[in-house]
C-alpha cells in the first residue's frame, strides 16, 4: 500500500493486486465493546522515520500519539511470578549497576557476569545467532530471560535460529569497535544527541487508519484488484504480465514465500532463495472485562513470557495503561499473544488455556465479556543466520529483470517502518527506471 501511495503521489499509474477482500495486510484493527482492539501490530517505532513521514503525507500528524511511558513497566515471568524488569536496559543490555545488582530477575553469577563484561576488548567474529552472540557477553541466563522474551516480542522467533548480524546489527558494530556492548551502549547514548518524544507511536484510531488512509488518497488513481496473483510472467514484448496484465514494472510484496510462487517462472533461482526464508505463525487474543470486577492494578504495559517458563503465551499487553483512547473507563482491554499456530486447538480453547495462565500469573478469577482471537499463520519471517547473503543473492538473480521489485518484511527489516520504506523505494526505483 505504501508503495502504491508513492506511485500515485508521483502521477504514475499503478494496479494493487490484493489477494484478501480487505486491504492492510497483518494491520487489522476491531472495534468491540467499545474497545479498540489491534488485531496485528500495536504501534510502531519512532526512531525509524519512514511511518511518520508517511503519515505525514498523508495528513495525519495531528492522529498520533504515543505510548504512555511515565506508566511503563514491563514484567517478566520467572518462577510462575511476574518480575518487573530492571531499569537501565537497552533491549537485552544493562547500562545500570544497582536495578541489575537488585533486581531477582537473574541470579549472582549472571550479574558479576555483567559487571565483568564491560573490560571486553574489540573483537571482529563471524556471523553467529543471537544467542551465541549474548551467551559470549553476558551468559545463558541473559539468553533466556532477556534476549529470548524480548526478541520473541518483535520477532517471534528462537534466538538460537536468529542472525545477530541481522537482527542485532548495531550491536554487532558496538562489538566491534568497543568489545563490550555495555560500554559501546553507554558511548553511544553520550554521543546521541536526546531523542524526544516516545519510542512506540500508534494512531489514536487505531493503526487501521492507515491502511484506510491510503485507500482514501490513491482512490481514482490505483486501480485495486482483489485476488490472488498466481504468477508473472514475461511478455513477449519484454515486459511483465501479472495474472495476463502486462505492465513494466511490479512490486512484489506479498510474503518470502507467495513471492517464490509467484516468480518461480522466471526466476527460478531467485524463487529458491525465496523459498528458503523461514517464517512463523502468531495468535493474538484480546480479552475484554468489565473493570468493576477486575482483580489486578494493571500497573504496567504487560508481561513477556520467557520460552523457559512458556506453556501457552508468549506475552500480554495491558492495553489501557499502554495507549490512550484504547479502553473504556468501564472495561479492560487485555492483549495476549501465543506463537505458532495453536496446535490444533479451537479458539475456544486456546482461550480456555490463555485464562488459565493470567489466573495463575495475575490473579483474574473472572470471566471476560468478550474474546477476539486472530491467527496469522506463516505472517513472521525469520532472519535466520546467514539471512543478509541470502537476501543479496535474491536481489543478485533479480538484476536480469530489471522491472522485478522486492518489498516487505522478509528482506531489510520486521517492523512497519521498514516496510513502508521499502515500498517507498520499490516505488521510486519504478519512477527512476525509464519508462
Ligand atoms: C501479530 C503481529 C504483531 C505485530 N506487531 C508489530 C508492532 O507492534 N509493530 C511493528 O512495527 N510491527 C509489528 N509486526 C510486524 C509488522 O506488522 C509486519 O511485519 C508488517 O506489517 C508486514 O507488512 P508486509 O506488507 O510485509 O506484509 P503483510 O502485511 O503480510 O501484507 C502482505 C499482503 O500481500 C497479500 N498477498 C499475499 N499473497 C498474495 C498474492 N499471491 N496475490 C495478491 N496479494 C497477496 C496479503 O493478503 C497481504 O495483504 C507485527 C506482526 C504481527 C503478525
Amino acid at each position: 500500500m505504501s508503495a502504491a501511495y508513492y506511485l500515485q503521489k508521483a502521477n504514475r499509474s499503478a494496479i494493487l493486486f490484493e489477494k484478501s477482500p480487505r486491504l492492510g495486510g497483518v494491520i487489522e484493527t476491531n472495534r468491540i465493546e467499545g474497545c479498540l482492539v489491534e488485531g496485528g501490530p500495536d504501534s510502531f517505532l519512532s526512531a525509524k522515520p519512514a511511518a511518520l513521514q508517511l503519515i505525514k503525507d498523508l495528513g495525519l500528524e495531528s492522529e498520533v500519539i504515543g505510548s504512555n511511558d511515565h506508566l511503563r513497566v514491563t514484567y517478566m515471568v520467572r518462577h510462575s511470578k511476574l518480575v518487573p524488569m530492571p531499569d537501565g536496559l537497552a533491549m537485552m543490555i544493562p547500562t545500570k549497576i544497582w536495578p541489575m545488582v537488585t533486581t531477582p530477575l537473574v541470579g549472582w553469577g549472571t550479574k558479576i557476569r555483567m559487571a565483568l563484561e564491560y573490560f571486553r576488548k574489540p573483537e571482529v567474529v563471524g556471523e553467529r545467532s543471537v544467542a551465541e552472540m549474548i551467551r559470549s557477553h553476558y551468559g545463558q541466563e541473559t539468553v533466556d530471560y532477556l534476549a529470548e522474551p524480548l526478541l520473541a516480542g518483535v520477532f517471534g522467533g528462537d534466538p538460537e535460529q536468529l542472525s545477530a548480524n541481522a537482527v542485532l546489527q548495531q550491536f554487532v558494530e558496538l562489538e566491534m569497535k568497543y568489545g563490550s556492548l555495555t560500554k559501546g551502549t553507554l558511548a553511544r547514548r553520550a554521543a546521541a544527541p536526546a531523542t524526544t518524544g516516545t519510542l512506540f507511536r500508534t494512531m489514536k484510531d487505531g493503526l487501521g487508519t492507515l491502511p484506510t488512509a491510503i485507500k482514501n488518497a490513491i482512490a481514482g488513481k490505483v486501480e485495486i484488484r482483489h485476488g490472488t496473483v498466481e504468477r508473472i510472467e514475461k511478455s513477449a514484448h519484454g515486459d511483465y504480465l501479472v495474472n495476463g496484465q502486462p505492465v513494466s514494472h511490479v512490486i512484489v510484496c506479498t510474503p518470502a514465500w507467495q513471492a517464490a510462487d509467484i516468480l518461480r517462472s522466471i526466476a527460478p533461482k531467485a524463487a529458491e532463495g525465496l523459498g528458503a526464508i523461514g517464517y512463523n505463525s502468531s495468535i493474538t487474543i484480546g480479552l475484554i472485562y468489565d473493570r468493576a470486577t477486575f482483580p489486578h492494578p494493571l500497573n504496567g504495559f504487560g508481561f513477556l513470557v520467557p520460552a523457559k517458563e512458556r506453556r501457552r503465551m508468549a506475552a500480554c499487553t495491558w492495553v489501557g495503561t499502554k495507549f490512550m483512547h484504547r479502553v473504556p473507563d468501564d472495561k479492560v482491554l487485555l492483549r495476549c499473544f501465543v506463537g505458532g499456530t495453536g496446535g490444533g486447538l479451537s479458539d475456544t480453547q486456546l482461550v480456555e488455556e490463555v485464562r488459565v495462565e493470567l489466573q495463575g500469573w495475575m490473579g483474574i478469577n473472572v470471566a471476560p465479556v468478550a474474546q477476539n482471537v486472530v491467527r496469522w499463520n506463516r505472517a513472521m519471517a525469520q532472519y535466520t543466520v546467514g539471512h543478509q547473503a541470502r537476501v543479496a543473492a535474491i536481489v543478485d538473480e533479480l538484476k536480469v529483470l530489471p522491472g522485478i521489485h522486492l518489498a516487505g518484511n522478509a528482506y531489510e527489516g520486521i517492523g512497519i517502518p521498514d516496510c513502508i520504506r521499502m515500498g517507498k523505494t520499490a516505488a521510486e526505483r519504478c519512477y527512476a527506471a525509464p519508462s
